[in-house]
């Protein structure tokens, strides 16, 4: 296990997850959410982490998510937007809502 990103914004930790994932890296989310189990990490504030499960995985994951930051950085990216349908606050990174998949409104 390695940890390859951490981010206080969970949506960025969890996008990154998913093209992780769907280049075939197997990965790990901690710290996910303050509805964890009770008396787990209750007096320090921890922001998600993304781990690769198998070691010989973190160059290239590292040069995946670094590949996807400077796009990102390069590409204005709208304000963030919220979900007509459900009211989730929506990164401007992403076109639809993370939560109910609801294109943003264009
Ligand atoms: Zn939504």
């Amino acid at each position: 296990m390695r940890l390859v990103f951490e981010h206080i914004d969970f949506t960025i930790v969890g996008h990154l997850q998913t093209i992780l994932e769907s280049e075939g890296i197997r990965t790990e989310l901690r710290n996910t959410g303050s509805t964890g189990l009770a008396g787990e990490v209750p007096y320090t504030q921890v922001y998600p982490e993304l781990w690769v499960v198998e070691n010989s995985d973190e160059t290239r994951a590292r040069e995946i998510i670094r590949d996807y930051r400077e796009k990102d950085a390069a590409t204005p990216t709208g304000p963030a937007w919220v979900c007509e349908k459900c009211g989730e606050s929506v990164d401007g990174i992403f076109n639809e809502c993370w939560n109910c998949s609801t294109p943003a409104p264009v």
